[in-house]
């Protein structure tokens, strides 16, 4: 009883809101409204119609269905980092509109209007207000290990409760992940859960830290918050894999909260990233000199693309600007290449390629670099840079021996540098 008076309740509200929105009108025919009727008695039985995934409700009369995509935006929490534009964006459209608002948490700053999203799909701004549709709503859990983030210099052979929702604000042609990456929130089926509940299935099943991986987890920044914050209660790391669009209030909080981050730097040229990202390459530099000025454990991965970001002067131009700008001990990955999404027409990387870059940048000065992606290549195992031993082996992405005591090459006993415990 005390639930029906409560879904009565919503559907009020429900009508209302409904009004301010343009893309969906849900009063029904008393026709359509018997049809729904129809389909639903049988699941549910005669009598009980309140079922998923519609609900039909009565309201003196009027009947009308709530969808998945209306539960989806009825139940998304308030964001973080927007603004409010007041009386409208001039320029962007000749219809003024009073509800615009900004979002400010990647370097994308999408105006958005009324009842509309970002580009990343997953904020939407609903009655002037900026909300979240991916808040509570994983679409991946994984447990993996932590060096297929990867995560070379971070608590090796550590399992990672890797964790994805919907969305991204790039379109990268190349994505590995496009399935979740370019997806909508309503195109999954998702079990809710609460970042405590996330905590404690990662506590529960023993993995010492969580990570935020596959999509461009920037999106659900204020989801991944809470559950670092719930992770850190438990003893547990929280890990960020990230093309580091964010802007810089957001990534201050979230290196508070996390551990680690490995962030893509995806080609050292501004029209790379814009043709083939969609994104600019100005605040990704940012981003990374930001998180190795923090506490926080820093990895940069740069995936090889044949003919769009492999040429030697632009693979040197990327190893200069992480020696000056973040240093030599800062791991360096550089990643192979798969033909996937739009760029099907590509060959791999030819692994040559990928060993020149990491010669290269060894050569330069840089301590720690490998080679991705190449399952069993030498250039995956971690050298002391001081004796030349083999420190870390890994067979694929799982370690094999350490020879890191303390921090120290267990040979000549320098520091490695890296988080080991
Ligand atoms: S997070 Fe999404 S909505 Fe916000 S600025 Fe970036 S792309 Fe736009």
């Amino acid at each position: 009883m005390q639930q029906d008076k409560l879904r009565l309740r919503t559907t009020r509200s429900f009508v209302a809101y409904h009004g301010g929105l343009k893309y969906k009108k849900h009063m029904v025919s008393r026709r359509e409204f018997l049809l729904k009727l129809a389909r639903l008695v049988p699941l549910a039985g005669a009598g009980v119609v309140l079922c998923d995934p519609f609900r039909v409700l009565f309201d003196d009369g009027l009947s009308f269905a709530l969808t998945e995509q209306d539960e989806l935006v009825l139940s998304a929490p308030k964001a973080r980092y927007w603004a409010s534009t007041g009386r409208g964006v001039e320029g962007v459209s000749h219809e003024h509109r009073s509800r615009v608002v900004r979002c400010l948490l990647c370097a994308q700053g999408c105006f958005i209007g009324e009842g509309e999203r970002g580009r990343c799909r997953t904020r939407m701004n609903v009655k002037g207000e900026l909300r979240s549709l991916v808040y509570g709503r994983p679409i991946a859990i994984h447990i993996d290990p932590i060096e297929k983030k990867p995560f070379y210099h971070f608590l090796p052979g550590s399992a990672a409760y890797s964790l994805a929702t919907s969305g991204c604000p790039l379109r990268c042609k190349f994505c590995q992940n496009w399935e979740m990456s370019q997806a909508a929130p309503e195109d999954y089926r998702v079990e809710r859960k609460t970042a405590e509940t996330v905590a404690l299935n990662a506590a529960t099943l023993q993995a010492p830290v969580i990570a935020f991986t596959y999509n461009e987890p920037t999106v659900f920044t204020e989801y991944l918050l809470d559950i670092a914050g719930e992770a850190r209660k438990l003893g547990l790391r929280s890990v960020l894999v990230t093309c580091g669009l964010m802007n810089e209030t957001p990534l201050a909080d979230m290196c508070r909260a996390l551990d680690a981050v490995k962030v893509d730097l995806k080609g050292y040229s501004e029209s790379f990233y814009r043709n083939v990202c969609g994104a600019e390459l100005k605040p990704v530099l940012r981003s990374i000199k930001q998180v190795a000025r923090s506490r926080v454990h820093l990895e940069i991965v740069n995936l090889v693309v044949p003919t769009l970001n492999d040429s030697d002067e632009m693979v040197k131009d990327l190893i200069t600007w992480v020696l000056n700008e973040v240093g030599p001990d800062v791991p360096l990955h550089f990643s192979r290449f798969h033909p996937n999404y739009q760029l099907l027409n590509l060959p791999p990387t030819p692994v040559a390629t990928l060993e020149r870059a990491r010669d290269a940048a060894m050569a330069q000065g840089l301590r720690y670099v490998y080679v991705g992606n190449v399952p069993d290549h030498p250039g995956n195992n971690t050298r002391c840079p001081y004796c030349g031993k083999e420190v870390i082996k890994r067979t694929s992405f799982f370690v094999t021996e350490v020879h890191v005591k303390g921090g120290r090459c267990a040979f000549c006993r320098r520091k490695i540098a890296g988080v080991w415990g």
